[in-house]
């Protein structure tokens, strides 16, 4: 490259861009605005940076944020849900996550509600949106196929979930404050199905139910969440764009098959 940019450095400055919410280019080169306001400041005598605030002048104060916190009403909502179909509906009157504009229909669950695996995926992408249904795609195909190997089905065996519940635009990642404000649904939802472990796919299920990211180190191995066994995996999606990582999830797979035995 002639910028004096390697690829690294280059695929680094794409992921901080994407990680701030751009999904879209709009012209080959990038535009320095700050350059350009700091030499128009320049021609008119002004110093670049404002003035220098006097000594001992108060702080511009920090707005306070308007309103309740999201995550308080989150959790006064999910507590009042005494059934499924209650958190249902908690969930879809719920107005303070913005993905919810953006969205054709709230997604939900799939499976049995008696099953012994709950497994939590992210959150819907545009198929999942349009048919209101969680791994309906080509991830949940592949989802499908996994859980088939091991003898577990949606129809049968398993209940289905996501952190969010509403697609982003643009299948972007989830926002920390998104994350936030929809976990403590998730957390009665769990509470409500009361499944014997869960199995939670990719980054953002880590984020929400462990605290934490890094599915590379966490997958296969057995932690706990909302009291009880937590298996993180990879995620399908990510499976279907690095086939080579299908036997780290066969792997998991199995270490889950002998968990449900071994807990009778
Ligand atoms: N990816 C997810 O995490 N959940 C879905 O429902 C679909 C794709």
């Amino acid at each position: 490259m002639d910028s004096g940019m390697d690829w690294h450095w280059a695929r680094a400055a794409l992921d901080w861009q994407v990680e701030l919410g751009i999904d879209e280019a709009i012209g080959e080169t990038p535009v320095d605005r700050f350059a350009h306001e700091a030499a128009e400041q320049a021609a008119r005598g002004a110093p670049a940076a404002g003035p220098e605030p006097k000594p001992g002048a108060a702080a511009t104060p920090m707005a306070e944020p308007e309103g309740p916190d999201p995550v308080d009403l989150a959790r006064e909502a999910a507590r009042g849900a005494g059934s499924l179909e209650g958190l249902r509906e908690a969930m879809a009157g719920f107005e303070h996550c913005e993905l919810k504009r953006g969205a054709r229909n709230l997604v939900f669950c799939d499976g049995v509600p008696e099953a012994r695996v709950m497994i939590i995926g992210e959150a819907p992408g545009r198929e999942e949106d349009r048919q209101g249904k969680p791994f309906v795609g080509r991830a949940g195909q592949l989802l499908d196929r996994m859980l088939g190997a091991i003898g577990l089905s949606r129809a049968e065996s398993v209940y289905i979930t996501n952190v969010l519940p509403w697609r982003p635009p643009q299948n972007r990642d989830p926002r920390p404050d998104e994350i936030a404000m929809m976990t403590p649904f998730l957390t009665r939802h769990i509470e409500l199905v009361d499944p014997d472990l869960l199995v939670i796919m990719g980054n953002i299920s880590c984020d929400a139910l462990l605290g934490k990211r890094g599915i590379t180190r966490l997958r296969g191995k057995w932690t706990e969440a909302a009291g009880r066994p937590v298996m993180p995996m990879f995620h399908p999606a990510y499976l279907l764009r690095q086939p080579g990582m299908k036997r780290h999830a066969w792997a998991d797979l199995l270490e889950l098959q002998a968990k449900l035995k071994a807990l009778g």
